[in-house]
């Protein structure tokens, strides 16, 4: 799904452009700049397709998820509620505001199932995390009830989703804050970004202060001359992302077409065979990045592997995926059970995340690519009709 497979003479163009009329700062020097504000751009790029009233773009998807947990004002000790299938970036932006990841149980899409979240909710709890993985939303209605029940604001770790869609609605647009990345392995890339979206002023203010050392963006004065709020860090973007941000979000159509038609031809093969794939909460708002079946057992998804793997094409099965799941995560099993900024931290031992593990050991994961020539597809196609047939 890496998003550099599609750059072309747009990207050339628009990086070209940013370099030869040397403003690369994406805020200030207002007077020799000629109106041009690429950052800006694509913002407003992005804040259309999410249907928010506020975007913000930042340095990574993990500097905007630290920036919307500050932004909802995570102090030390809180706890915040994810899942432990997601990547290890949502933990280390819980990690870095001095937060407590609390990681709840999966349900049948491998999305964080909302009502073990409910079951975690403690008088510490400041903000709930669901994270949107390998293209399929988690179950936003529960999610959005639930924060209302509890005054909880709802995150929405949508980094590896844009465009995709819940019920017609963006995902990143529908928590009270939403983060997408721009990462090198993302659908869409421009080497590294992130962006955040709320539809609340207060939240958007402090995240847009905070991401650039606490200044107050205006245009009415020099930078250095605005006023600042609190402190800050330095998670902003450049004008060269934002250029290539803007071509990137207009080819955003065209490569989740090409993306569905493949996923929509493998899995007809696979369901022929006679495999489960994953199921969603809206299979019609996939982003189609991935293609995953769900085995009967973690001895089927080990046969299932063998099997493609001989036949050509070698998947993974999720629960072995070090980057993607909590029970591999040594540094997160170190800090369990501790002391912690006045709190305590749970277990995080892999023995605490059987529920997890259950249904990850039987899922077998492809990834695909926005351009697949006819012969990967083909190679695909028979590793997974290969496995089926081991394996069923
Ligand atoms: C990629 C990713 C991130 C972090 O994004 P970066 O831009 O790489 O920092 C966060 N969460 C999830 C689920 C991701 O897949």
């Amino acid at each position: 799904m890496a998003g550099s497979e599609i750059f072309g003479s747009e990207e050339i163009k628009a990086a070209t452009d940013v370099i030869e009329r040397k403003m690369i700062h994406r805020y200030g020097s207002h007077d020799i700049r000629g109106g041009i504000y690429r950052a800006e751009e694509f913002e407003a790029a992005a804040r259309e397709i999410s249907g928010a009233k506020y975007a913000l773009a930042l340095s990574s998807g993990t500097a905007a998820l630290i920036t919307a947990l500050k932004g909802i004002g995570t102090e030390p000790g809180d706890e915040i509620i994810t899942s432990p299938f997601t990547f290890i970036a949502t933990v280390e932006a819980i990690v870095a505001c001095g937060a407590i990841p609390i990681l709840g149980d999966l349900d049948e899409t491998l999305s964080l199932d909302p009502a073990s979240a409910e079951r975690l909710i403690s008088p510490r709890t400041r903000a709930i995390m669901p994270v949107h993985m390998f293209g399929a939303a988690t179950d936003m209605d529960k999610f959005t009830a639930l924060g209302k029940k509890y005054s909880l604001p709802i995150i929405e770790d949508a980094c590896e989703v844009v465009g995709g869609t819940y019920k017609g609605r963006a995902l990143g647009g529908i928590g009270d804050v939403g983060a997408w990345s721009f990462d090198p392995n993302k659908t869409l890339t421009v080497g590294e970004a992130g962006m955040l979206f709320t539809n609340d002023r207060d939240i958007w203010f402090k995240m847009d202060c905070y991401h650039d050392h606490g200044h107050i963006h205006s245009k009415e004065h020099d930078r250095g001359a605005e006023g600042k709020f609190g402190f800050g860090v330095n998670y902003r973007i450049s004008e060269i992302q934002g250029a290539l941000g803007t071509v990137a979000l207009k080819k955003l159509p065209q490569a989740l077409a090409a993306l569905r038609a493949a996923k929509k031809k493998i899995v007809e093969a696979g369901e022929a065979a006679g495999l489960t794939p994953r199921p969603m909460h809206d299979a019609e708002g996939d982003t189609a990045s991935h293609v995953i079946f769900i085995l009967p057992s973690a001895e089927a998804a080990k046969k299932f592997q063998k099997a493609a793997k001989e036949a050509g094409s070698g998947c993974g099965i999720i629960s072995e995926n070090t980057w993607h799941y909590a029970k591999h995560w040594k540094a997160l099993e170190e800090m369990g059970g501790k002391e912690y900024f006045g709190g305590r931290t749970p277990s995080y031992a892999p023995e605490t995340m059987t529920q997890a593990e259950g249904l990850l050991s039987r899922a077998v994961l492809f990834g695909l690519n926005i351009k697949m020539s006819g012969d990967e597809m083909e190679k695909m196609t028979a590793a997974i009709q290969s496995g089926a047939k081991a394996a069923l």
